[in-house]
């Protein structure tokens, strides 16, 4: 009965990945031109799926951006595996769900199973307890309410009965170049976002062991500090080492948010810019960016197993629970209910193996430092970070001494070889370029490289 539809949803599929490569890196519609295609009143009558999914397509496509494709630099973005993409198809087939061993055994046995392994890539201690939740700002969240437990449970407070209301005051202590999410996040664990005490942080984004170590003489437990492995611009990460040591000596609780840069624990010629980040108490980790699984996919991870559980289960009376070491997913996430998001991520590992996923790790890296290099050799554009991991920071500069940064972007977007966003950074308005795609090539990066130039060119003759 799901013939033809599947067979013309794949051929739909097939016909869209093989455009990833050279379709312009750019929407080809507005919002008001997508509305209209889609939209109008939900008519009364059924309509044939086969049909539908066409339309669906047709009037969708013009405003796809091949942000899965080998172009695509802005924010952190990976593009889907052929492998994960597979698999996430079967997750839709099977619709298993997650929350619990007697809803699913296969899926409880895939999430025990994927959870090892990546504890063993990312070089976290085996023993730690994983959720898989929707992304890095949920993982956070659930991380940071596992240290929110147990920092008021050695405190005497049970939160999860009594909730802040009277409770012991938490101090929660971030780098100055905390992401955001870390804000958002605090505020859904009612810690508040402008409570922060914030670490000063070096030129590259690092919070500064000696701002660390200032702040904490005068915070008092219970304290939570959380710091971060990748920054969103520059790619940095902490000095963990010393973070570690000035954080555990005090007694606080250590969160990393590592959305992206912990991954560079999968590589053995990487994996020192992380190094000692296993000695914290949880870390954020998504999955849809560098590991290149399909959204939305990441993962919450706490040395502290029974903390973690505290703060996420649920019981009653309908929800049965495993009796022997069975994996009840909802244990670790926020939600019950809950799509089998292990089965990507299983998918891909396994086909990628340890020295695949190095690689892509390694090729994103080395595509970055290509990138900067080829950059840095055109007059007035300056490469603002240390291209240590997958992130360009760039600022382009007129010959008369205007940043024209944001024109660069607008007229990069505009040509669509390649995409690339703004941001802010040290006051400055800077061109973000990240790496992260298993689909780019050193082509690739050779072919965006002189679109940028053309771009920058372009942009000087008209400001001079
Ligand atoms: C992307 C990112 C996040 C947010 O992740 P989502 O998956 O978008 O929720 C948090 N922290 C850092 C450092 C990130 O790069």
């Amino acid at each position: 009965m799901y013939e033809p539809l599947l067979t013309r949803t794949r051929q739909i599929a097939d016909a869209f990945l093989d455009t990833l490569d050279d379709r312009p890196v750019r929407p080809a519609s507005t919002f008001a031109a997508l509305t209209t295609a889609l939209g109008g009143p939900l008519p009364e009558d059924p309509a044939e799926p086969t049909l539908v999914i066409e339309q669906l397509a047709a009037a969708m496509q013009p405003g796809l951006l091949p942000s899965a494709g080998p172009r695509y630099f802005g924010f952190v973005t990976g593009g889907s595996t052929p492998a994960a993409i597979a698999a996430d198809w079967l997750v839709s087939a099977w619709d298993q769900n997650a929350a619990l061993h007697v809803m699913s055994p296969a899926v409880a046995a895939v999430e025990e199973v994927t959870a090892g392994w990546l504890l063993d890539m990312l070089a976290l201690p085996s023993t730690a307890s994983v959720g898989f939740v929707t992304g890095a700002t949920m993982a956070n969240a659930t991380a940071l309410a596992a240290a929110r437990h147990e920092v008021l449970r050695r405190a005497g407070w049970d939160v999860e009965a009594d909730g802040l209301q009277g409770a012991p005051r938490i101090t929660v202590v971030a780098g100055a170049e905390a992401h955001s999410s870390i804000g958002q996040a605090l505020r859904l664990v009612g810690l508040g976002a402008s409570t922060i005490v914030p670490v000063a942080a070096d030129n590259q984004g690092r919070m500064r062991p000696d701002s660390l170590r200032e702040v904490l003489a005068g915070v008092s437990l219970p304290a939570i500090v959380c710091a971060q492995a990748g920054n969103v611009n520059t790619g940095a990460c902490d000095p963990f080492p010393e973070v570690g040591r000035l954080v555990r000596n005090h007694g606080a609780w250590l969160h990393v948010d590592g959305a992206f840069g912990l991954w560079a624990a999968a590589s053995p010629t990487l994996r020192d810019l992380v190094r000692g980040v296993d000695s914290a108490d949880s870390w954020a980790v998504d999955c849809h960016k560098w590991l290149n699984v399909p959204y939305d996919s990441g993962l919450a991870i706490v040395a502290h197993p029974a903390a973690h559980r505290a703060s996420m289960s649920q019981t009653a009376g309908y929800l049965i629970r495993a009796h022997g070491e069975e994996r009840d997913g909802m244990d670790w996430t926020p939600e019950a209910s809950r799509r089998a998001r292990a089965v990507p991520i299983y998918a891909v590992l396994r086909s990628l193996g340890r020295r695949g996923l190095a690689l892509l790790i390694e090729r994103c890296c080395q595509g970055a430092a290509r990138m900067a290099a080829r950059l840095a050799t055109e007059p007035g554009v300056q490469v603002m970070n240390e291209v240590a991991l997958n992130q360009v920071l760039l600022r382009f500069q007129s010959s008369s001494g205007r940043n024209v940064t944001s024109a660069v972007i607008a007229q990069v977007q505009n040509d669509g070889v390649c995409w690339a966003g703004g941001t802010r950074w040290r006051g400055e308005p800077a061109m973000r370029v990240s790496v992260s795609s298993w689909r780019t090539t050193p082509e690739d990066i050779d072919r965006s490289a002189a679109a940028i130039v053309h771009a920058f060119r372009m942009t000087s003759e008209v400001s001079a």
